[in-house]
C-alpha cells in the first residue's frame, strides 16, 4: 500500500496515515473485516518508523475504525448493519403515577450477584460489560499505584483527585461538554453521585419526572426520599415531550430524571432536537433536570452533546460513571452539578463518606492518562455492535411474531416488548411473578423483567437482555427463549395451562 505523505507539512506523520486510512475505510476501499498491511511491511512500504505506524493504528483504533487481534494483526471494524434490524417499538403511551413506591431494588441486586456465580447459567440479566481488558489493567494498576505511591496513604479532597478531574473534563470535551475540573465531583459510582443530587433538590411528597420504563436503581432512591413519581412513557425517540408539558403544567416537579443516551433499559439515544426540546420545556417551567449518562462512551455512531452542553440557565446536573466501561466495583463515577450548587453537593459527599477510594481513582486516571481507555473503548464498542447483530439477527429467527424490540445504537442492552395479549398476560404471569423480578424461566436462562423498570413495578411485559455474550450464548439462550413464548402462545390460544 502506497500512502502519499507530506514530510514537509505541520501535520505529523502518523496523522496523515491515520487520516488516509480512515478515508479508505469509510468509502469502503478497505472492506470491513479485512487485513490491514502488518506494521513491519507499512512502515518499509511508506519509509517511516515503526512505532509511527502502531500510533497511527492506535489512533484508527480509537476513532472505532479499527481492531487488533492478538498474534494476526489489524482489521477493520464491522460495522455493517443489515436492514431488517430496524425497530418497530411502539408502546402504549400510558403515565403512571406513583405516589408511594413499592420497589425491591435490594433483592433484585442481590438476587442478580447470586444468580451469577453459577457458571452454567446463560445470563441476559446483568448491567456490566462483559470482563475484557483484564491484561493491560494489571499493568495499569501497577503503573497507577508506584505513580501516586505517596497520595494513597493520606485523605483526599471531597471532590477527588485533581489530575483524574483534569482526565475527566478533556474526556468530556470530545463529547462536546466543556466543563473544568472544578466543576467536578468524584463519586462513588453514579449511584452515589444521583443519591446526592436526589437528595439535593427532593423533599418527602415532591413530584419527580421520570422516563418510564426507567433505571431501578433510580427508582430506588426517589423510593427512599418519600417523592412522588411521574412516569412518563417512552417513545422510540426519548420520553413523549408532549404529555412531560401536561405534567409539568399541572404537577409543578421538583425534577426531571432523564438517561438522554442509551437509556437504560430501553438503549433509546434521543436526537438533538429532542434534547433542545426537552431543555426548553426544563426552563420554560423552572424544572431542574438530572442528566444521567451512564453509557457514556459505548455509543457504535456519534451521539449529539448531553443536555448539559446547552443549558444557558444552570438548571442540568449531569452525572456519569466508569462502571460500564471499566469495572463497576472500581466505584468510580461523577457529578457535574449546577454551578450554583457545586459547593454545596461537595458538602453532602464529605459529609457521606469523606471522599472516593484514592486507590480506584489513581487506577482510573492511569487508564485515561495512558490512553488506553480510549483503546480500551473501541473494543468494547466493537465486541458489543457484534454480539448486538447476533442478539438481532437470533431474535428475529426465534421470537415469535408480534413481539418487539429496541434497536440500540450503543452499550449493552436492549428493550423486548411482548405484546399485550394473548401473550403478554401469560409471559408477564412467567417472566414477572417472582419476588425478585429476575428468574432463570427456562433452563438457565436468566433476564431481567420489565417490571423493575416501571414506579408501579408492573407497567407492561417486557423484559431488557444485556447482549454482550458469546455468539454461542445468545443464539443458545434466544432460542430456549423463542421457544418459551411460542410454547404459551400455543398453550394461551388452545387453552391449555401452562
Ligand atoms: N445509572 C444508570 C442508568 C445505571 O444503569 C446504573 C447501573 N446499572 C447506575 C446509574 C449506577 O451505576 P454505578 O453506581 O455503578 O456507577
Amino acid at each position: 500500500m502506497k500512502i502519499p505523505l507530506n514530510r514537509q507539512s505541520a501535520q505529523p506523520i502518523r496523522v496523515q496515515i491515520r487520516d488516509y486510512l480512515s478515508r479508505l475505510i469509510q468509502s469502503g476501499k478497505l472492506p470491513s473485516g479485512g487485513r490491514l498491511p502488518s506494521i513491519r511491511t507499512l512502515s518499509t512500504t511508506i519509509e517511516v518508523n515503526k512505532l509511527t505506524v502502531i500510533e497511527a493504528y492506535s489512533l484508527l483504533e480509537a476513532d472505532g475504525l479499527i481492531h487488533a487481534r492478538p498474534g494476526s494483526g489489524y482489521f477493520v471494524n464491522t460495522t455493517v448493519i443489515a436492514p431488517t434490524l430496524k425497530s418497530n417499538f411502539a408502546p402504549s403511551q400510558k403515565v403512571i403515577i406513583q405516589e408511594n413506591g413499592g420497589g425491591s431494588f435490594l433483592e433484585q441486586f442481590t438476587a442478580s450477584l447470586q444468580a451469577q456465580q453459577h457458571l452454567e447459567i446463560i445470563d441476559f440479566s446483568s448491567g456490566f460489560p462483559h470482563a475484557s481488558g483484564s491484561d493491560y489493567l494489571h499493568r495499569i494498576a501497577k503503573r497507577a499505584l508506584a505513580h501516586a505511591a505517596e497520595d494513597l496513604f493520606r485523605y483526599d479532597f471531597p471532590q477527588g483527585q485533581l489530575d483524574l478531574r483534569q482526565q475527566i473534563s478533556q474526556m468530556l470535551v470530545h463529547q462536546g461538554l466543556e466543563v473544568s475540573s472544578d466543576e467536578l465531583i468524584v463519586t462513588n459510582g453514579s449511584e452515589q453521585a444521583l443519591s446526592l443530587v436526589m437528595r439535593h433538590y427532593i423533599q418527602p411528597g415532591d413530584w419527580v419526572i421520570v422516563e418510564t420504563p426507567t433505571y431501578h436503581g433510580a427508582l430506588a432512591i426517589l423510593e427512599s426520599l418519600g417523592a412522588k413519581v411521574i412516569g412518563i412513557p417512552m417513545t422510540g425517540a426519548g420520553m413523549n415531550l408532549e404529555l412531560l408539558e401536561q405534567y409539568l403544567h399541572t404537577h409543578y416537579p421538583q425534577l426531571i430524571y432523564t438517561i438522554s443516551t442509551l437509556h437504560n433499559p430501553t438503549g433509546i439515544t434521543t436526537s438533538t432536537a429532542h434534547r433542545q426540546h426537552l431543555l426548553t420545556l426544563a426552563h420554560r417551567y423552572a424544572c431542574p433536570i438530572l442528566e444521567d449518562n451512564a453509557y457514556e462512551g459505548l455509543n457504535f455512531e456519534p451521539v449529539p452533546a448531553p443536555i448539559k452542553a446547552s443549558d444557558s440557565q444552570d438548571l442540568v446536573t449531569y452525572t456519569s460513571t466508569f462502571s460500564k466501561t471499566l469495572m463497576p466495583g472500581l466505584r468510580v463515577g461523577y457529578l457535574i452539578p449546577t454551578k450554583q450548587h457545586y459547593r454545596h453537593l461537595v458538602k453532602q459527599k464529605l459529609l457521606s463518606d469523606l471522599h472516593s477510594a484514592t486507590v480506584s481513582q489513581a487506577i482510573v486516571r492511569e487508564f485515561l492518562a495512558s490512553g488506553q481507555y480510549r483503546r480500551h473503548l473501541s473494543r468494547l464498542r466493537t465486541h458489543n455492535l457484534q454480539s448486538r447483530n447476533v442478539m438481532l439477527q437470533a431474535l428475529s429467527k426465534y421470537f415469535p411474531e408480534g413481539v418487539s424490540w429496541t434497536v440500540p445504537q450503543g452499550g449493552f442492552f436492549l428493550w423486548v416488548h411482548l405484546p399485550d395479549m394473548p401473550i403478554a398476560a401469560i409471559c408477564r404471569d412467567a417472566i414477572a411473578q417472582s419476588a425478585s423480578a429476575l428468574r432463570a424461566i427456562a433452563q438457565n436462562i436468566l433476564i431481567a423483567t420489565g417490571a423493575a423498570f416501571f414506579p408501579d413495578q408492573q407497567g407492561y411485559p417486557a423484559m431488557r437482555l444485556n447482549f454482550s455474550r458469546s455468539p454461542q450464548e445468545i443464539e443458545q439462550g434466544i432460542s430456549i427463549l423463542g421457544k418459551l413464548l411460542k410454547r404459551y402462545l400455543i398453550s394461551d390460544i388452545t387453552g391449555q395451562a401452562a
